[in-house]
């Protein structure tokens, strides 16, 4: 007999769109961020909030189980979802909508959830779904939401009462549901000084690796909210000020014990760790460097990145190295556009380019490993002339700075403006015109055959039709500058120049399509089918390297193989 999963609480992560297999309307490639037209990331990598909750209802003594159902899907094509689905047993599930690009998935999963277990509560968390908590009220699938930055104690709650099997009137915290059809708000109260009070134990997450390919990454989350308020972020200041019920303190920082704590469970792997630390901007330097000691004191660990809003003072930079001797230390600064004035407008501009490029230099010298650029494409002032002219820029910073140290990325800010930042509130007021305000409209969008209609925003300096014609220039030339001065390899410069090339053609194929004939042709439906085949086949990051569909700590471990095979088309014809 085949097993089941079964839990008090399984956490289901979703693909951004359901069911990606097999969709030869649209074009998938539309949707990637990065050069190399990859796009596996936002399918399968589910927020870090699933592994805090199931750390903590553990120390409720609430048993949770994640089941990564994009993962499974992209590793197993084959797989029926509804049939995995009916291997789960569970009074509850819990859906992450935490960014907006899965909201198709998320809420066709819920659909498919609701069929298979009808008396099971399922409900939602995350940025997005706070914003839309009470729209989300609108679909029968779903039964609940639970706003906020930190839902620890009321999933907590809503798990514990629905194992004691309460099915209305629930006594939980930031929680909008049904109740037999009545929608009842419990209002969002729950607002905790100190973010995800549990340390995550990654030490079962990830499978024993065998090539470098494979090398594991994880993330750190120390903190949520920001002190900043970038006109276009949802997690701004801003936006959290409105959003999160928040007043002047808008950033929660976990303890640093939780920290210390997590960081020893960080496994011995073949492979040395790579940790990504989010949102180390809002971290005091003696915050960092307690975090980035208690990462070397680990031993498991060869390199860490941190994001950071302001250049670091070199006298902090030494200490990181000071603390770190052994660990390769990446900086990540988004300046957004080489243009000062954009850059501060996006909310940055606190430094000048002659400023990061002399900060740059010392910290070649005290020793940072490398520093990434990210520059984006959709901010105000920007057009698709000032977008060129940050990659030509960066051209030139590649020459100054010859070795693979420095390495710009630009990507366009696509499909949408994130609901909640202040641009999208207030678009008038900021040469934003936006045209999909509510949830259903952007579901819809995101499977919309022709990407201009997908698109939430333009700009009053660069309409809906030059967004992705900019961003293709834009990837394309870069990448190009990048393969000459040697950040990219030949072989993958000729991948991104074929992708690239592609996507322009398939796009100009299908707007043609549609002006002429309202409608995709067979044969240009067979090259779209070809063409998300191909990208789904990459499970790269922004690097191009084809690496395994499998083996990553955001697959899924807890499915058994017995229900996989019982699941998916090949093993049931073997
Ligand atoms: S984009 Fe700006 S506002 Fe948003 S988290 Fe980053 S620094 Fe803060």
């Amino acid at each position: 007999m085949t097993s089941t999963i079964k839990a008090d609480l399984i956490l289901v992560h979703a693909p951004a769109i359901y069911d990606f297999r097999n969709r030869d309307d649209f074009v998938l490639g539309w949707y990637s961020s990065q050069e190399s037209s990859n796009v596996t990331p936002i399918f399968e990598m589910h927020p870090l909030g699933f592994l805090s909750i199931k750390s903590f209802l553990a120390e409720r003594g609430l048993d949770v189980k994640i089941v990564n159902v994009a993962s499974l899907m992209l590793k197993h094509p084959t797989l029926d979802v509804e049939k995995l689905f009916a291997h789960l047993d569970a009074p509850i599930f819990g859906i992450d909508l935490h960014w907006l690009p899965h909201c198709q998935g998320s809420i066709e999963v819920a659909g498919v959830l609701k069929k298979v277990h009808p008396d099971s509560f399922v409900t939602f968390g995350g940025i997005i779904s706070t914003y839309y908590a009470r729209e989300m009220m609108q679909y029968p699938q779903i039964d609940g939401v639970i706003r906020g930055y930190d839902t620890l104690e009321p999933l907590a709650d809503l798990v514990g009462q629905v194992k004691r099997g309460v099915r209305g009137r629930f006594n939980v915290e930031n929680l909008v549901y049904k109740d037999k059809g009545e929608v009842i708000d419990n209002g969002h109260s729950y607002t905790p000084e100190v973010l995800n009070d549990v340390a995550i134990d990654w030490s079962k997450m990830f499978p024993k690796t065998s090539s470098l390919l494979n090398m594991p990454n994880l993330m750190v989350l120390p903190n949520t909210g920001c002190q900043q308020s970038c006109g276009w972020c949802s997690g701004s200041r801003w936006a959290y000020q409105r959003m999160m019920n928040v007043d002047k303190k808008t950033v929660f920082h976990r303890r640093s014990e939780q920290l210390a704590r997590e960081i020893t469970t960080f496994p011995k792997t073949e492979s040395p760790l790579s940790v990504y630390t989010l949102q180390a901007y809002s971290e005091s330097a003696p915050r960092i460097l307690d975090y980035l000691k208690a990462v070397q004191d680990s031993g498991v660990v060869k390199s860490v990145s941190f994001e950071q809003f302001r250049l670091t003072k070199p006298s902090v930079l030494e200490k990181m190295r000071e603390v770190a001797p052994d660990l390769d230390i990446f900086i990540n600064l988004s300046p957004q556009s080489h243009d000062v004035e954009i850059s501060r407008l996006s909310g940055r501009g606190t430094y000048t380019n002659e400023e990061m490029e002399s900060w740059m230099a010392d910290a070649m010298d005290i020793g940072i490993k490398g520093v990434y650029l990210w520059y984006t494409i959709g901010m105000q002032k920007q057009t698709y002339k000032s977008v060129m002219d940050t990659v030509d820029y960066t051209a030139r910073l590649m020459e100054k700075f010859p070795d693979d140290k420095i390495v710009p990325t630009i990507f366009g800010m696509v499909p949408f403006l994130d609901p909640g930042c202040q641009w999208f509130e207030e678009s008038d007021q900021h040469g934003y015109t936006v045209f999909h305000r509510d949830l259903e409209t952007h579901r819809k969008a995101l499977t919309s055959p022709r990407w201009r209609d997908a698109m939430n925003y333009e700009t009053n300096w660069m309409k809906r039709d030059e967004f992705l014609p900019a961003t293709y220039d834009a990837m394309q030339a870069m990448a190009n500058h990048k393969a000459d001065f040697g950040r990219i390899t030949p072989r993958s410069i000729k991948i991104v120049n074929q992708r690239i090339d592609h996507l322009r053609y398939l796009t100009s194929e299908v707007d043609r399509a549609y002006d002429t004939i309202g409608h995709l042709p067979d044969s240009l439906r067979r090259e779209i089918g070809r063409h998300n085949d191909e990208i789904l086949s990459y499970a790269a990051d922004v690097a191009l390297v084809k690496k395994p569909l499998s083996g990553r700590w955001y697959d899924d471990h807890t499915v058994p193989a017995d229900i996989i095979a019982a699941c998916s088309r090949e093993s049931q014809a073997a």
